[in-house]
């Protein structure tokens, strides 16, 4: 049992470390992975989410950040339901992210 101070201290901490990610991610790719792979094993360890503005925002499967460039790309496939494709391009992992026709908030 993970008591609700530890989560609230993992979740500071999980936001400071994405936000020296995304600062960094531009010229120091390796020190802002190593940044994301720290946030992960602290969300994992005091079991809270990684707060979603930062979910897509990296591969969940090798921690490379997408601030980085050239380090993803992104592909809008349309069958059977609409959904976003980001893969990785260090490791290939593919995340898939559905697509509500009738939502709004895609810009
Ligand atoms: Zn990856």
């Amino acid at each position: 049992m993970v008591s609700r101070e530890l989560k609230k201290i993992a979740l500071e901490r999980i936001n400071r470390l994405m936000d020296f990610a995304e600062r960094h991610a531009a010229e120091r790719p390796e020190i802002a992975k190593e940044a994301i792979l720290l946030a992960m094993r602290i969300a994992q360890k005091a079991r809270v989410r990684i707060p979603k503005k930062y979910k897509r925002m990296f591969c969940r499967k090798c921690g490379t950040p997408f601030w980085t460039p050239n380090s993803f790309t992104v592909r809008i496939r349309d069958r059977r339901s609409t959904h976003v494709v980001i893969r990785c391009l260090k490791c290939g992992y593919i995340k898939r992210i559905p697509v509500s026709k009738k939502s709004k908030t895609i810009t």
